[in-house]
């Protein structure tokens, strides 16, 4: 949980800068990355300047320390021009948030400062090729052989697993325990030795940042390196973040939503039809209507969510309903837009046939829209007991 604050006039300065950014450096460069599937090294080098890395990340080492209110705006600012950048910082955060929240004081002190920096990059490798729900069916094992741990296993659709550097892994210190998940344990594994890429994978959008599989052959961990210094912990730690991870997914939900919107909004003004701009007809002025509505509800959804988690609630319910309203959202407005722009909508020389590409990723990742349902009902009879 953050208890950070910041004031309306440090908040709207903040925003501005990441505006004035995005407008000088990234919005004309996005078509041509995204076509290349280039990785923006020059825009992350801006985003370190900007303090990106470490925007949740306590002042003390050196972070931003913004509560999750702020970064969701910031979130949502990126997602309007290109999504894919936030994927870069965004689970590189969610690694730091589990050493901040359960690591020990040796580890904050050695790997904060440096996550926050960027000097450091990284991210979260959970999923495997068997299975990305359920996570407490892993086959990634560590075996203790006196202060270190031997890892072997595959992890696949890690964000940043090229570019990144080091990753909280998810790993069975003891595969035969029951429950399952008390034989959980979460490692910080920095690149080196036994850690190795497996390949790149390719992908509908998300383009431009890096999704891999990483191979762990007899990769040698520290103890030193067990988040928390406590095996059988791994499962709730990452169980842990998945709050502030669905907070981040909402907003980039409201990011592409908003955007689809934009794009829908000034195009149906310069597009005539039966001498009239399309804006004009009831047709589409229904479809702007109801985007501009999901656009409204997805994002106070996101904040309602984001302010519960900033005030240290329990907050899986709300963080649940705001991540599958607004990936929603992006999903019908980016479909709307496209429909809004006729044959153009499948050009690819406009961004709308992008934000149909991205928005299907927000329905999958940090739980699917399935799971986030069942999350919600259960959280709505567990509060609501008779
Ligand atoms: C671009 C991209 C980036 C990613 N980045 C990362 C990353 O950085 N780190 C990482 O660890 N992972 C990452 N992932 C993986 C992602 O988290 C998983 O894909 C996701 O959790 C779903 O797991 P799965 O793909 O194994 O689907 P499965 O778990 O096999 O699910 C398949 C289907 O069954 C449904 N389902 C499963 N269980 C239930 C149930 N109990 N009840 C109802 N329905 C159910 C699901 O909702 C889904 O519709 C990424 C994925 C993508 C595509």
């Amino acid at each position: 949980m953050s208890n950070e604050t910041i004031s309306t006039e440090d908040e709207t300065r903040l925003l501005d800068g990441i505006d004035r950014w995005l407008e000088r450096d990234v919005r004309d460069q996005v078509m041509a990355l995204e076509r290349a599937d280039e990785y923006p090294r020059e825009m992350v080098a801006q985003m370190r300047e900007h303090g990106l890395f470490g925007a949740t990340i306590p002042v003390e080492y050196g972070g931003l320390g913004l509560p999750a209110g702020t970064y969701a705006k910031i979130v949502t600012r990126i997602s309007e021009v290109w999504m894919s950048l936030t994927g870069i910082f965004n689970s590189h955060l969610i690694m730091s948030k589990a050493v901040e929240r359960f690591g020990t004081d040796a580890q904050k002190e050695r790997f904060l400062p440096r996550f926050a920096s960027g000097e450091i990059r990284g991210g979260l490798a959970l999923t495997e090729p068997n299975c990305g729900t359920d996570l407490q069916a892993i086959r990634t094992t560590a075996a203790r052989q006196g202060d270190d741990f031997t890892i072997n296993g595959t992890k696949t659709w890690i964000s940043n697993g090229i570019e990144g550097d080091c990753f909280a892994v998810l790993v069975k210190t003891d595969p035969e325990v029951q429950p399952r998940h008390r034989g959980m344990s979460l490692f910080l594994a920095e690149k080196g030795n036994g850690l190795s890429v497996g390949r790149r994978l390719g992908k509908l959008g998300y383009k431009g940042i890096d999704s891999a599989e990483l191979v762990f052959d007899n990769y040698q961990a520290s103890a030193d390196n067990l988040i928390g210094g406590e095996e059988g912990q791994g499962f709730y730690q990452t169980v842990g973040g998945l709050e502030l991870g669905r907070i981040n997914v909402a907003a980039r939900g409201v990011g592409i939503a908003n955007a689809a919107l934009a794009e829908a909004t000034s195009y149906s003004q310069v597009r005539e039809t039966m001498g009239k701009p399309i804006c004009e007809h009831q047709a589409i002025q229904t479809k702007l209507a109801d985007m501009a509505t999901r656009c409204q509800a997805a994002r106070l959804l996101t904040e309602y969510a984001a302010s519960a988690y900033d005030r240290g609630e329990r907050c899986d319910m709300e963080a649940g309903m705001a991540k599958l309203f607004a990936s929603e959202a992006a999903m019908e407005n980016a479909q709307e837009c496209m429909r809004i722009h006729g044959g153009y909508g499948y050009s690819t020389e406009f961004p709308v046939e992008r934000l149909y590409r991205d928005a299907p990723l927000l329905c999958i990742g940090e739980g699917t829209n399935e799971m986030q349902r069942i999350i919600i009902a259960r959280q709505l009879v567990a509060r609501n007991p008779v």
